[in-house]
């Protein structure tokens, strides 16, 4: 199960539309409101925590995007440490997204903050403390 807190902010066309419970419903994901401010006519931020799997929140991410809402990590990051990886590529299989691939010239680790969703499946699955989540 993963975690991840995040900023919505929604543009005024979707303030009537049951987005939060349509993560619930059809992307089989948790949803905690930890803060929301949502006035008719302008842009509605709720501040949210979703629990999931690493592939729900992807999917749900993916639906929000497409929604038009704009999604805010809340101050976290995660960062590689490349002197700690032995290059075992095991965190590779659990990335629900293309932020960890393998170089295939070198056969070293390549992580793409870019396209990092923040679900923390590579940090359980680094038994190196390689893959570390920062708040
Ligand atoms: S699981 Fe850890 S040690 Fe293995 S490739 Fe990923 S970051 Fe490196
Ligand atoms: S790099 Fe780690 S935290 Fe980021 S999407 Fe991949 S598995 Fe999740």
């Amino acid at each position: 199960m993963a975690k991840k807190k995040l900023v919505f902010s929604f543009p005024p066309r979707l303030i009537q539309e049951p987005v939060t419970s349509n993560l619930i419903r059809n992307f089989d994901l948790e949803v905690n409101l930890l803060r929301a401010r949502i006035q008719p006519r302008e842009q509605g931020r709720i501040v949210a925590e979703l629990s999931g799997t690493s592939e729900s929140l992807a999917a749900g991410m993916a639906y929000l995007e497409d929604q038009g809402v704009e999604v805010d990590t809340l101050i976290q990051e995660i960062r590689h440490y490349s002197d700690l990886c032995i290059n075992c590529t095991v965190c590779t299989g659990v990335c629900p997204t293309d932020a960890l691939t393998v170089n295939p010239g070198t056969q070293e680790l390549v992580f793409d903050a870019s396209h990092c969703i923040m679900c923390e499946a590579c940090v359980a699955a680094c038994s190196y403390g390689a893959m570390e989540s920062q708040f």
